[in-house]
Order: C-alpha cells, then sequence, then structure tokens
C-alpha cells in the first residue's frame, strides 16, 4: 500500500542570473524619461515575483530532459504535457507563486536599481551581425531582477506517496545547479534565468493526523502540517540523490580564456545614457566598461554569442553554403539556415548556450579620447569628441555548453569557428577599427582525445556545406 499522505516543501530561490519573467506589457522609470521598458511580473505590491504556473513548467521540462523518472509519475505530478487535449489532466503538485522575501537589502550601483520593485533595468544594444556594430537606433530596455534576491517558494502535494514526492524533490535539489539546469523566464541562452535553491523544510500532514484533528474536535484550527524530523528528510534526499547517479549528463563543457592584446571595451549602455544627461563641464568619459554584480569586468555572453556567430556565418558562406543575413533572418516556421540550426532562431532554442566572460587577471585601466569623423563630410566634426575608458590586456573566462543534440557536422562548424577564435580571428567589443577588442584563446576543446573526432567533424561539416550549398538551403 503507497504511504499517501499531503506534503509541502518549502525553500528559498536566490537568484543568479538576472531574471526577466515578462508579463508582456511596458513600464516607465523616472531616470529614463519617456523610454518604455518591457516590464517584469510584479505581485499587488508592485514587487517583483515568480508565478508558479513558470516554475512547474521549467521543473517539469528539465526532469523530462535528465529521462529518469517515468513518464505516468511525471504525468501525475505535473499533469498532462499538452494541457489542450481533451481528456488533459492537472497535476497533483500545486507550485504556489514564489514572492519575494521582505525586507532585502540588495546593493547596487546601477543608476535603475529600485529597491521596492526589486528590479533594474537593462539597455541592451542590437548587433548588426554582418557590420558587427551597433545599430545605434535599436536600444531595448528590460526590466530584470538582479542577482541576490530571494523568494519563497512553496509546494503542495496532496494525496502522494514517497515515490511521487521524490523526483520533485531531486528536481529542486539538483536542477538548478546542474550543468544544463533549470532556466527561468527570457533570454535563457545568454546565461539568464538561473536560480539557486536551498530547502527550508519539508512537512506533511498523515492521514491519522487529520483523524485525530477530527477527533480533537478544533473546527476553528486548521489541520496544521507537522515537519519532518531530519532523519527523514535525509532519508528523501539519499533517495533523491540515487536519481542522480542513475542520469546521464547530456552537456559538453568547454572551457575558453580570451587572452586580449591591448585594449578591450564592452560599452555600459546605462552608463553612457546617464552621462549623456549629464551636462557638467567634469563629466566623466563617454563609454564605460561593462561590469557585473560583482563588479568584475564582462563580455555578456550575448555579445560574446554575436561575434562567435558572425564568425561561424563567414566560415559557412567562405565554403559555399548559405547562412541567412541579420536583416532578412529566417522564418522559423519554414527551414532553418545553417548558422539558424545551431544558434538558433526567434522562438526556437539554441544547441550552444554562454556564460558572461568575466576577467581573472588584475585589472588596468586607461583613458583615451578619441575625435570622430563625420562620415559623410570626412572631416573632424567639432561636437564629435568623445573619449572612452579601456581596459588594458585583460584576461576573460567564459564557458560554452554544447548539447548532446549536435550533430557532428555542426560540432566541425564549431571547431572551426573556436580554432579561428584561438589564432585571433574575432575581435570583441568596441573599436575593432581602432585596435580594440583583439584577442587570442585558449580551450580545452583541442585536447589529444578529441583530435580523432574533430578531424572527422570537420569533414563532415565541408561536405555538409558542398552539398547544400548546390541546393542552396
Ligand atoms: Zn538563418
Amino acid at each position: 500500500m503507497r504511504n499517501s499522505r499531503i506534503w509541502r516543501i518549502e525553500g528559498i530561490l536566490t537568484t543568479v542570473t538576472p531574471l526577466h519573467i515578462g508579463d508582456g506589457d511596458i513600464t516607465k522609470h523616472d531616470k529614463l524619461k519617456d523610454i518604455e521598458i518591457t516590464s517584469v511580473v510584479k505581485d499587488i505590491d508592485d514587487r517583483a515575483y515568480i508565478p508558479g504556473t513558470s516554475l512547474k513548467g521549467n521543473i517539469r521540462s528539465w526532469l523530462k530532459r535528465e529521462s529518469c523518472v517515468p513518464c505516468n509519475v511525471l504525468e501525475e505530478l505535473f499533469g498532462s504535457e499538452d494541457s489542450q487535449k481533451e481528456d488533459a489532466l492537472g497535476g497533483k503538485a500545486e507550485f504556489w507563486n514564489a514572492y519575494a522575501l521582505p525586507e532585502q537589502s540588495i546593493s547596487s550601483n546601477s543608476p535603475y536599481w529600485e529597491q521596492k520593485r526589486l528590479t533594474d533595468v537593462m539597455v541592451s544594444v542590437s548587433i548588426d551581425r554582418s557590420k558587427r556594430t551597433a545599430i545605434k537606433e535599436k536600444l531595448f530596455h528590460y526590466e530584470f531582477v538582479p542577482p541576490g534576491v530571494k523568494f519563497l517558494l512553496t509546494i503542495i502535494i496532496p494525496y502522494a506517496g514517497e515515490d511521487e514526492v521524490i523526483p520533485l524533490i531531486y528536481a529542486l535539489e539538483h536542477g538548478f545547479s546542474d550543468d544544463d539546469p533549470i532556466i527561468i523566464g527570457a533570454s535563457s541562452s545568454n546565461d539568464w534565468g538561473k536560480l539557486n535553491w536551498k530547502l527550508n523544510c519539508i512537512s506533511k500532514i498523515d492521514p491519522e493526523d487529520v483523524r485525530k484533528w477530527i477527533c480533537d474536535n478544533s473546527a476553528d484550527k486548521a489541520c496544521e502540517f507537522i515537519p519532518l524530523q531530519n532523519d527523514e528528510i535525509k532519508a528523501l534526499l539519499n533517495k533523491a540523490n540515487e536519481l542522480k547517479i542513475n542520469s546521464s549528463s547530456k552537456i559538453e563543457k568547454i572551457n575558453i580564456k580570451l587572452k586580449f592584446k591591448g585594449p578591450f571595451l564592452v560599452n555600459d549602455p546605462s552608463q553612457v545614457e546617464k552621462n549623456e544627461t549629464d551636462k557638467t563641464e567634469n563629466k566623466g568619459p563617454d563609454h564605460i566598461p561593462r561590469r557585473n554584480y560583482e563588479n568584475k569586468v564582462v563580455l555578456p555572453a550575448s555579445s560574446f554569442r554575436g561575434a562567435f556567430r558572425s564568425q561561424a556565418e563567414r566560415i559557412i558562406r567562405t565554403l559555399g553554403g548559405y547562412a541567412c543575413d541579420p536583416s532578412d533572418p529566417c522564418n522559423p516556421k519554414e527551414k532553418l539556415c545553417l548558422a539558424c540550426q545551431i544558434f538558433g532562431a526567434t522562438g526556437q532554442k539554441s544547441l550552444i548556450s554562454f556564460t558572461d566572460f568575466v576577467q581573472c587577471n588584475e585589472e588596468e585601466n586607461i583613458r583615451q579620447e578619441f575625435v570622430a569623423i563625420d562620415r559623410f563630410t570626412g572631416g573632424g566634426a567639432k561636437s564629435f569628441k568623445f573619449s572612452a575608458d579601456a581596459i588594458v590586456d585583460p584576461e576573460l573566462e567564459g564557458t560554452m555548453a554544447i548539447s548532446e543534440k549536435l550533430k557532428c557536422w555542426e560540432i566541425g562548424l564549431l571547431a572551426l569557428t573556436l580554432r579561428d577564435l584561438q589564432d585571433g580571428d574575432i575581435t570583441f567589443g568596441f573599436g575593432s577599427s581602432k585596435g580594440y577588442g583583439k584577442c587570442e584563446a585558449e580551450t580545452n576543446f583541442f585536447v589529444k582525445e578529441n583530435e580523432e573526432r574533430i578531424n572527422k567533424c570537420v569533414k563532415e561539416f565541408r561536405e555538409f556545406v558542398q552539398k547544400k550549398g548546390e541546393g542552396n538551403v
């Protein structure tokens, strides 16, 4: 017989990277007059929260990817996968909305940080992939929850046995810290939406607890959850760990170290914008390096991805293959070009993800003054003077994670692109024409054990492109 009880799992989710769960609306910010900002979901107190449905859906798909939990258990716990189906079932597990803990003190030097809402604003530029310059008119403003914000999550699982609760505990304990983690919200391929989970307590109501409650005749008081003893929780965690051992890792991680030779700068557009509104004489430089929440210099995952992808596109075109133009991207409902198949298209998840690249050597700065040449007259335009704070010879570390679903030819293209990266053929950030952003790279991809596989994949890629090139799709 099944040990059927009502379970309650409680814990804290903390944002590790920026989180954006859109509510389909726009908002405004006092310091960004007239600018429309894509907003995040907020509760009645105007504080950001994480909808239970978001967590439920993403935890479910992570468990499915792990494929260590029987389908019928998943279905019973989370409901039918296709909720539109006629015989669709709702799942047992009730995920409550995860509201932010009260009184959180978050330190931030962002000009747009709002303590009350627990949000910040990210200004993102759209990069023209073919010219690799920022498209000036295309600034996007996103509201997001920065790293370090804590939310309380409660999950109730009524009338369930241990066998149903253990997969859920497994997902909570391992899914958020996994190599291919549970990601919440938008922009998942750019390292957003990562959370950290800490179990607070597991409690239960057994049938005999209910009986006792009825006998005690305390109808004015709800039947209370009873916290499990430490050794009971430990036993559950051990059983959850056994699931981990049985599931295989499906992600390959490639560590990349970028070694810049000379100045490097990725603009922090929010700082630049602040400066543009500053009319005083001794304002700061016009270009300021982008930093992460630990105040370290970063090359954002999205910038790395953009430059890496455009190099891959160049390789495809050089070999006679087709890669769509960013101004005329592939339609995800039709056949995708080679680049979109690997790097993703609108509405389609990428098979490759990147982390931000973070500086790992000691920081050294210089300030440089520039005179922008007016492109139409060719003369030095007088109001076009600007200055930049650059980082000298930085070394930045990051990771590229590739899905096991990548085909051999796709790995071949990645290998060729990584080789160009190692050789210094890809520049990053501001001012490549001014000698900025030149770098060589070190990776753990081209090791001896990998050599045979890489050669095979590169060969397959060349053949694949040539074949496709003739049909030109
Ligand atoms: Zn495409």
